[in-house]
Order: structure tokens, then C-alpha cells, then sequence
């Protein structure tokens, strides 16, 4: 099912409508979305009071329904019931639904009972947080969040130690740190974006190896919401530009000599060329 053919004021085909909203600029909902939002007969969200504030801004009122996937199975065999001769859409607190959100056992649901489902693409925090980085794009794994405790992180960041891909991660302020140190252990050698409050007033996005930006949060402590992205490894030495990013990224927090040794124990490159390279960097 699409909306494509539906012509506009006219009611929606009954169905679940998966729908994008922003992840922190309200700019970037879509015309599409507010349309869909519009013309459906109800919302599934994952917190009434976060999505009423969304329709409000839209100037849009309609029945809110509660959703998680951990509601009981009743309750989704009544949403379900509902969406037969309903059109609804789901939406998340933030982004994409389903992408570490709620949704994916409704879809699997309502697939099964052969009910129309359309998803409207829209903002995901993992595919921005990609582009904004700079690293390697060809192959991506996203993975979600890392699990809590500390044996846990090491043991799936082991896991995906060999796979040939920039991987991709949600993260929280509070726990970032102790996600960084567990990746200097792993994967000392891989180059580590931090990607902030995107979209917001305070988007940043920091570059560089474990050791720095662990010294950069642990003195100004990440505030917000975070991606947290990890390059694919290098089965070759760097090319000349990419150790001068390096260096560059190393220097922000450390001196020549400090982001020399770094780098030259992420690629095995000669120390002494990389701390005479960094002192050309400081003085361009
Ligand atoms: N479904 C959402 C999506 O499509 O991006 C993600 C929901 S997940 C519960 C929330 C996590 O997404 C946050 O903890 C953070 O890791 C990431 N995130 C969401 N908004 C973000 C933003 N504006 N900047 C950076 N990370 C963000």
C-alpha cells in the first residue's frame, strides 16, 4: 500500500502508516508526514504527552493510542483489529520507527494478517550521524546501543572486531566514556566519531582515536544525544592525507608529540616521521 495514488482531503486506506518524525529540528518533518498525520484516523505512539506536543505544533488533533512492543499481546491484537478498518500511523518519540524503537512486532503482525503497511521515509539519527562523520559509507552496520554492562560492551565490540564496516551505535551522555574506554581496548586502532545533538543548536561532531576524546569528555562532559561511530578497520597503511587527519583530529586534545604516539601505535607508521609531520600541521 502507498499513499502515492491517494488523492489529498480524500480518507486513507485503512492500514499502518510508518511515519518519520524529526530528531530535534521540527524542520525536518515532511510534507509527506504532516499529510499522513493529517488524513489518519488515529496515532500509535510510544509517549502520548512527547507526540501530542508534535501535533500540536502541527496544528493537528487526533486520537492518541499508547504503543510498545512489550505491551501484551491482547493489546496488539486489538490495535491490530482496529488498524483493519483504520488508517493509523506509528511514529516514535524521535526518528524513524523501529530503528531502536517500538514497532517491528506490529509490522510482523499486521504482514501476517495481510494488512496494508507503508513506511514514509524521514530523519534516523544513525544514517545523519554517518554522513556528518566522514567515514567510510560504502558498508555500515548499524548495531543499536551497546549493552550496559562492562563485559557486555568488550564482548559484542569483539564480536564485531572483524567485520569489514563502519559501525554504528546509539549512545547516551552518561555512558560514553565508559563506551570509549572499552573501545580503546578492543579497537584501539580504529578512528571514532562522536556525533551530538544533531540537527540541534548544539550539533557537533568530534573526530579522532579512544585515548583523545576520552581526555576531551571526561573535561567537558557530553551533554545530549549521541551517536557514536566506529571506522572499518584498515587492512593497509594510511594514505598521507588520512594520517594528517589523524594527527590533526589527535592535536586537538593532545601535544605534537602526545597525537604523534597515537597515531603511530593506531597504524604502526614511524613515530618520529608522524611528530615531524604534526609540527608541519601546527605551523600551516
Ligand atoms: N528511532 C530513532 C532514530 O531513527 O534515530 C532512534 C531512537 S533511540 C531510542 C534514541 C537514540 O538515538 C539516542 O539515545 C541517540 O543515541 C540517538 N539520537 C536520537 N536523536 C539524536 C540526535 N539528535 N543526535 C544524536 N543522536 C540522536
Amino acid at each position: 500500500m502507498s499513499d502515492a495514488a491517494q488523492p489529498l482531503n480524500d480518507r486513507l486506506t485503512p492500514g499502518l502508516y510508518l511515519v518519520a518524525t524529526p530528531i530535534g529540528n521540527l524542520g525536518d518533518i515532511t510534507m509527506r508526514a504532516v499529510d499522513i498525520l493529517s488524513r489518519c484516523d488515529a496515532v500509535a505512539c510510544e509517549d502520548t504527552r512527547v507526540t501530542g506536543k508534535l501535533l500540536k505544533h502541527l496544528g493537528i488533533s487526533k486520537p492518541l493510542w499508547r504503543y510498545d512492543d512489550h505491551s501484551e499481546h491482547r493489546d496488539r491484537s486489538r490495535l491490530i483489529e482496529s488498524i483493519r478498518t483504520r488508517a493509523v500511523a506509528l511514529v516514535s518519540d524521535a526518528g524513524t520507527p523501529m530503528i531502536s524503537d517500538p514497532g517491528y512486532r506490529l509490522v510482523n503482525d499486521c504482514r501476517a494478517e495481510g494488512i496494508p503497511v507503508t513506511s514514509l521515509p524521514g530523519a534516523c539519527a544513525a544514517v545523519v550521524g554517518l554522513t556528518l562523520s566522514g567515514l567510510p559509507n560504502d558498508r555500515f552496520l548499524f548495531a543499536g546501543f551497546l549493552p550496559v554492562k562492562d563485559k557486555a560492551r568488550r564482548e559484542t565490540l569483539t564480536e564485531l572486531s572483524a567485520t569489514n564496516a563502519t559501525l554504528v551505535f546509539y549512545e547516551t551522555g552518561p555512558r560514553l566514556l565508559k563506551s570509549l574506554k572499552a573501545l580503546g581496548e578492543v579497537l584501539p586502532e580504529r578512528e571514532i566519531a562522536v556525533a551530538r545533538e544533531i540537527t540541534k543548536l548544539h550539533e557537533e561532531c568530534r573526530r579522532g582515536l579512544s585515548d583523545g576524546l576520552m581526555a576531551y569528555y571526561d573535561a567537558n562532559p557530553p551533554k545530549g544525544e549521541i551517536v557514536l561511530l566506529v571506522g572499518p578497520p584498515q587492512d593497509h597503511a594510511p594514505s598521507d592525507a588520512d594520517a594528517d587527519q589523524m594527527l590533526r583530529d589527535a592535536m586537538q586534545t593532545m601535544k605534537a608529540s602526545q597525537a604523534a604516539g597515537q597515531v603511530a601505535k593506531a597504524t604502526g607508521l614511524d613515530r618520529k616521521a608522524l611528530y615531524a609531520r604534526a609540527m608541519e600541521i601546527k605551523t600551516e
